[in-house]
């Protein structure tokens, strides 16, 4: 069997469509566009190039966006200055924090103190707790996009066995509880799974992966999920993002994988471009609650 392929580009102008043409109702609603801060602290390359797409998919929804850089020396205390600002600031409806912060930051002090109706990353620890509750302000990007990945190419997750690799906070344990939910982003049949979620310290990975009928992986290491750990027919959703000598590869062996899966991920084209969609979809939403 080679698998058929997901295109997560096409889904992902999909949505960037819709949510162009909500802003523009919004806007001739309000008189007002939404607005995305984002801040880079340093000069980090791939939080540039992060940044730089970010602004222009919001440039094409009619979203307008607010750059703010600060040197790589940059202190907790002078971030968080400016994040209050951002806060206060009525212009401005989401905020972003590109991640990584450099070392000498307090990465958890300065995200906890974005505010909870800004919060389009879903990292505020209300946020998470609103959606473990099953009544989300906003959902997690990256696992968002994963949801609205499978219901638009008609792979519904209800009654199925779905193994996550990986439980980080922004991608695993967010996918995790989206999972469990009862109604999930796109109704009960994107939610309602029988998850198991594994790590680094779980002795029999390969054999919890092969019971899943949706395997999802988001681990960061190039090609680690092979074809021995995927069951004959399974959907492959490949989170990763490797940089490698040959260019981006994800978590996933994809020529292997290709030919027992049912479905597969690319990488790149697959989950990547859902996030930057989503992000839109959350500032839209940020808008929309501050101007009702
Ligand atoms: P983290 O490094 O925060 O988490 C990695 C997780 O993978 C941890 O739970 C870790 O386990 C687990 N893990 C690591 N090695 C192994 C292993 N050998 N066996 C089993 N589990 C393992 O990464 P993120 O979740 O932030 O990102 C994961 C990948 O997804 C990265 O490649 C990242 O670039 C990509 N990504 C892609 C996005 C997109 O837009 N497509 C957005 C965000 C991330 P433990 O907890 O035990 O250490």
């Amino acid at each position: 069997m080679t698998a058929r392929v997901l295109d997560g580009k096409a889904i992902a102008l999909q949505i960037r469509h819709e949510v162009q043409a909500e802003v523009a109702k919004v806007i001739e609603r309000t008189g007002k566009s939404p607005c995305l801060a984002a801040v880079l602290v340093g000069e980090d390359p791939a939080s540039q190039v992060y940044v730089r797409n970010k602004e222009l998919a919001c440039q094409k929804a009619g979203i307008s966006s607010q750059l703010f850089r600060l040197a790589a020396e940059t202190t907790t205390e002078e971030l968080l200055v400016l994040v209050n600002r951002l806060n206060e600031d009525p212009s401005i409806h989401g905020i972003l924090v590109q991640l990584p912060l450099p070392k000498q930051i307090d990465e958890r002090k300065v995200l906890d103190a974005v505010s909870p109706a800004k919060d389009v990353d879903a990292f505020a620890p209300e946020n998470v707790g609103l959606m473990s509750q099953g009544r989300p302000r906003f959902l997690p990007c990256t696992p968002h996009g994963v949801m609205q990945l499978l219901h638009r190419e008609g792979i519904a997750t209800e009654g199925k066995e779905v193994v996550v690799i990986g439980r980080s906070d922004i991608v695993g344990k967010p996918l995790v509880s989206m999972l469990l939910q009862k109604s999930g982003p796109c109704g009960e049949s994107n939610a309602n799974a029988t998850v198991t979620c594994v790590h680094s310290r779980t002795p029999n990975l390969p054999e919890i992966a092969r019971r899943a009928d949706i395997l999802i992986v988001a681990i960061g290491k190039a090609h680690f999920v092979t074809a021995d750990m995927v069951k004959p027919g399974a959907v492959v959703i490949d989170v990763g993002i490797n940089r490698l000598g040959e260019g981006i590869v994800g978590d996933v062996d994809y020529a292997g994988v290709r030919e027992i899966a049912s479905a597969i991920t690319p990488v790149p084209g697959g989950v990547g471009p859902l996030t930057i969609a989503m992000l839109l979809r959350n500032t839209l939403e940020a808008f929309r609650a501050a101007n009702p």
